[in-house]
């Protein structure tokens, strides 16, 4: 109908005609056998020839069995045998046995190499019956030249070239029409067999005269160093075959090396790469799914066991995902405790199916150094064709749905909306946050807090800042909620405690002590394990509990006002002072208040600076503070800027503040040269001080 059938037409039209050209010469060759194979037997019986048949087709055999493998690669194996020789010794001893003697050796290497399909063995054994019958007619007709021995080895020389000629051409016709390949580039490919096997015949045709002339005995002076030369070929040939053996196995570690992940010998990225184009490439109408998954508190394991524990951890990873899988799913090793699965027959439901699987397998304890360590993972799922045809593109997609499941959820599947909140850039930098919490490029500022009515500083909060090599000094608002997103907080706050905790030691110990706070996220509070961590660290640096706050907003408590004060109970309960920060800002009904397990309320900054400018405003405040000491809370104003807001704070009766006026948050060895100077000059004496402070915040 269309152009388009006409080619199609036209090829399976010429694929037709050489399907019948290549039958042809294939049974055509068959069938000349036949005759060939008739006249060699009608001339062994009317020449008498019975007698050599025997031994030469026993000779015949021997040859073959004595085969050496030369060399077997993977792709091919090459081999000699004297069977050519014991054919043209044959030739030249009694003519008309010796295409019965070839067909004979012949089944016999067919037999040792193995069984092949049924048409090319019958083709192979014609093509040596009409070779040596050709060369035996070629003898035949030229033997009789030139007289005695010269005369014989000149018409073997003949019948050699006739045999050789015969069986190349045909074996390369044959390929030719069968691989599209050109005749004559195939005949140069064979040059080694040419020479080869010329000598070898002529070596056949040698003895076989030699025989004539000399009998049994002068032809054996002849075989032995012809056994000489087939053993010491075959020791060489082993030889060889030991380094092809050796190389081989080097090759396959090399792949095994660039493939597969060491720890877990799991495919690594690159593998799933491949697979997952094959698998796309086959997908024809069908789904193919990818997830990713990735450990949840992996790090925290590192941190705590070493890392040889971790890595037995991560080497239980495959074998259980395995157990929820099909045998032709593939389990692979990203990097890290980052994991991937792809289902190359699956679409989202199936795929949701098995991550909830995998994730219950994965949850089961793992023994380690004789604890029972639970570890959750989360996992993102990329379903091709909807979200892309693209290894790359689903393999960046399904890891922008692995970290939507990081934030809370557990599974999630690609959503285009999720892109906006993954752009390459924001990925970058969570790659770049995990690094920075792992290294050190994140560093802590304090700011003080001072008494509202002395202006004496008692203590500071610890603020995280992020010293990065290309964007510089990038403020937390900017990290923190991407921490909080990809479940990084958790790392990044036990950092942070780490460096509070040791820092304030030290302040004790050096005779200037100061009580420090922490800010807290949500997850940090569903992080169980947190106060038993807070609790070594505090023992661990010989620190007392009551220098410790822990800040969490109020829009935090209001998230789950349940969990929350039970984890806040806690630190409680260890002596550790608990914060309601940005109060104000979260909505919460006074009447939750009353009930909550705090300290102190830290009124929010947008609050204290309006109040100056805005009646209401400064009406909050003050009520606010009346609130807080009703419910026997300290009472703390952020964000104070002037002395004029610090006169109010006072007046009102504020506990303490907060601010620029009195400093930003400063680098720990300003921040301690800046108590320093306070304490030595007093309060009221000093220039304030965030004048002299470089803009760190
Ligand atoms: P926050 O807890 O309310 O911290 C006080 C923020 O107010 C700090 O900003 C501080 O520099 C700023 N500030 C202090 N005095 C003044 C002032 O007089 N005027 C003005 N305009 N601002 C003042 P920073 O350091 O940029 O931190 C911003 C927020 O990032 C913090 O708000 C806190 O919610 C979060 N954050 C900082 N460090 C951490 C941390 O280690 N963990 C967690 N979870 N959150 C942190
Ligand atoms: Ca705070
Ligand atoms: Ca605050």
């Amino acid at each position: 109908m269309s152009h388009r059938n006409q080619p199609t037409l036209r090829t399976r039209a010429a694929t037709e005609s050489s399907t019948l050209i290549r039958g042809f010469a294939l049974w055509g060759t068959v069938a000349a056998a036949v005759p060939a194979l008739g006249w060699s037997l009608f001339m062994v019986a009317a020449s008498g020839a019975w007698r050599l048949l025997l031994p030469f087709v026993v000779l015949g055999i021997v040859a073959e069995l004595l085969r050496v493998r030369i060399a077997r690669a993977r792709a091919e194996t090459m081999s000699f045998s004297l069977s050519g020789t014991v054919t043209m010794a044959a030739v030249t001893s009694a003519t008309p046995i010796a295409p019965l003697v070839a067909l004979c050796a012949a089944i016999v290497h067919m037999g040792v190499v193995g069984t092949r399909r049924p048409d090319k063995l019958l083709f192979n054994l014609a093509v040596l019956v009409l070779a040596t019958s050709a060369g035996s007619l070629i003898y035949t007709g030229t033997a009789g030249w030139v007289p005695g021995m010269p005369g014989t080895l000149l018409a073997g020389g003949l019948a050699v070239c006739a045999y050789v000629t015969v069986n190349l051409s045909l074996v390369a016709a044959i390929i030719a029409l069968h691989s599209g390949q050109s005749f004559l580039a195939l005949i140069r490919d064979a040059r080694w067999y040419v020479p080869t096997n010329l000598l070898l015949g002529i070596t056949g045709a040698f003895l076989g005269a030699s025989y004539q002339e000399l009998g049994v005995v002068g032809t054996a002076i002849f075989v032995l160093p012809i056994l000489v030369a087939r053993y010491t070929l075959a020791f060489y040939a082993s030889r060889s075959e030991e380094t092809i053996r050796m190389l081989e196995a080097q090759a396959d570690r090399m792949e095994q090396l660039a493939l597969y992940d060491t720890l877990t010998e799991l495919p690594n990225r690159s593998r799933l790469h491949d697979k997952l184009e094959v698998a796309l490439g086959a997908r024809e109408a069908g789904d193919v799914a990818l997830l990713l998954l990735d450990l949840d508190r992996f790090k925290e394991i590192n941190d705590t066991f070493g890392h040889q524990p971790g890595d037995r951890l991560l080497q239980h990873v495959g074998p259980r995902l395995r157990t929820v899988l099909h045998a032709e799913d593939v389990v692979a090793r990203l990097g890290g405790d980052e994991f991937a699965v792809l289902l190359a027959h699956a679409g989202v439901w199936e795929a949701r199916e098995v991550a909830e699987r995998a994730r219950e397998a994965l949850a089961r304890p793992y023994p380690l150094e004789g604890y029972m360590i639970e570890v959750s993972a989360s996992v993102g799922i990329a379903v091709a064709p909807d979200h892309g045809l693209d290894a790359d593109v689903l393999m960046r997609r399904a890891e922008i749905a692995m970290y939507v499941a990081k934030s809370g959820r557990g599974v999630a599947v690609y959503e285009p909306a999720q892109e906006e909140q993954h752009s390459p850039e924001r990925l970058a930098l969570i790659g770049e946050l995990r690094q920075a919490i792992e290294g050190d490029a994140l560093t802590v500022h304090y700011q003080p807090k001072v008494d509202c009515a002395t202006g004496d500083v008692f203590g500071a909060e610890a603020l995280v800042r992020w010293q990065h090599e290309r964007h510089g000094l990038i403020p937390p608002d900017r990290f923190i909620p991407i921490a909080e997103h990809t479940g990084l907080i958790r790392a990044l706050t036990r950092r942070v405690l780490t460096t509070a905790i040791t820092d304030a030691a030290g302040w004790a110990q050096n005779g200037a002590p100061l009580s420090v706070s922490v800010n807290l996220s949500m997850r940090d509070l569903e992080d169980s394990d947190l106060p038993d961590f807070v609790a070594g660290l505090l023992a661990e640096r010989g620190l007392d509990a009551a220098v410790l706050e822990v800040e969490v907003t109020e829009s935090t408590i209001m998230l789950d006002p349940q969990q929350v004060c039970a984890a806040l109970d806690r630190f409680r309960a260890m002596g550790i002072a608990v914060a309601v920060d940005d109060f104000g800002t979260g909505y919460s009904a006074l009447s939750y208040l009353k009930d909550l397990p705090v300290d102190e309320l830290k009124i929010d900054r947008s609050f204290v600076q309006q109040m100056m400018t805005d009646l209401k405003t400064r009406a909050i405040v003050r009520s606010t503070v009346a609130l807080g000491h009703a419910l026997g809370l300290v009472v703390v104003a952020e964000g104070v800027e002037d002395e004029a807001s610090r006169a109010f704070l006072a007046s009102v009766g504020c506990d303490s503040a907060q601010g620029f006026y009195f400093s930003r948050p400063l680098p720990l060895a300003e921040f301690v040269a800046w108590v320093h100077a306070r304490r030595q000059h007093g309060s009221a004496a000093s220039v304030p001080p965030a004048t002299k402070a470089p803009s760190a915040a």
